[in-house]
């Protein structure tokens, strides 16, 4: 933010258009997918424009040192770390001011929606590495980590979708990529909770006039919702192929069981029905799309 623009670079053009062709109030591809990790208790994987994001949760558990557990809720600790190899200039590893402040800025917006009374003296860890960084990753990781949140099962008040609004070139626009973030005037990352669109989070580097804030606000709020439905429906697409997994598990132990069947046919009642097995399979067919 605030880096001084190469002579000569628009950052909008006289069709009002962004370098990388998008409108003011359009949001960077997103694609989200929930349960990537076997280990972790919930997981996220997130790509959203050039930013490539993990996300996974551990917990609830027992608060390890026990001097930070807290006897009437869970502690919510975030812990955010880009990756060495996520810049074109290579990050040097390990923790910073700046991952400490995003850690401590996510932690608290998650504190604000995860249900931690239910778990005294626990711990849920939520660890948001970024594999690839295009500007914007705090708001990504946040989004990706409500997402795990949410497939750990934490019980949570609602979900939380992130994005940035910033002004480049004097206009207020949606969601900067990275020369924008670079080169612009202002960013403003901002966390609602989808349903009563409170805020979890908001910051500003740069400046903003009153009604500049409000436009970004209407430009986050309505992306909010957008990114809501995304995490949405990659939780839902990760329960349906749970349940078709399972469908799938039980129709080769059925399988199984009908090839087994025919040993046994010798010790079989002379009067019994000759097609039994064939008469169950429908039945079983009906318990799947049940379960579906
Ligand atoms: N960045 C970088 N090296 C760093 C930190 C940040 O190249 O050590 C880049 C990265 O692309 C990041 C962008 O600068 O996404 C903007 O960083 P900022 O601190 O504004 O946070 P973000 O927008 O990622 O939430």
């Amino acid at each position: 933010m605030g880096g001084k623009k190469p002579e000569g670079m628009v950052l909008i053009n006289d069709q009002g258009l962004r370098l990388d062709g998008r409108r003011p109030d359009q949001l960077r591809n997103l694609k989200i997918e929930a349960g990537v990790l076997k280990q972790a208790d919930g997981s996220c994987y997130l790509e959203w424009g050039g930013n490539k994001v993990m996300a996974a949760v551990y917990g609830p558990r027992e608060c390890h040192p026990r001097h930070d557990q807290d006897p009437t809720k869970a502690r919510v600790r975030v812990r955010y770390n880009m990756a060495a190899f996520s810049v074109s200039d290579r990050k040097r590893p390990g923790p910073d001011r700046r991952s400490q402040e995003i850690s401590k800025i996510s932690s608290e917006a998650l504190d604000h929606i995860v249900l931690a009374s239910l778990y005294p003296r626990n711990a849920i860890d939520v660890f948001i590495e970024i594999l690839e960084a295009e500007a914007g990753t705090r708001c990504a990781g946040l989004t990706a980590a409500c997402v795990a949140l949410a497939d750990a099962g934490i019980p949570m008040k609602g979900m939380v979708a992130s994005v940035a609004a910033g002004k480049i070139d004097g206009v207020v626009c949606l969601d900067l990529s990275r020369e924008e973030d670079n080169f612009g005037e202002t960013d403003f990352p901002v966390a609602y909770v989808a349903g009563t669109n409170e805020i979890v989070l908001l910051q500003q580097d740069g400046h903003f006039s009153p009604e500049e804030i409000d436009r970004a606000l209407e430009l986050t709020a309505k992306a909010a919702q957008e990114i809501y439905a995304l995490q949405k429906a990659a939780l839902l697409r990760k329960y349906e192929s749970m349940a078709q997994s399972g469908a799938d598990e039980e129709r080769a132990e059925d399988a199984e069981s009908a090839s087994a069947q025919p040993e046994a046919e010798p010790d079989a009642a002379p009067d019994e029905e000759p097609h039994a097995d064939v008469a169950a399979e429908p039945e079983a067919e009906t318990t799947h799309e049940e379960v579906r």
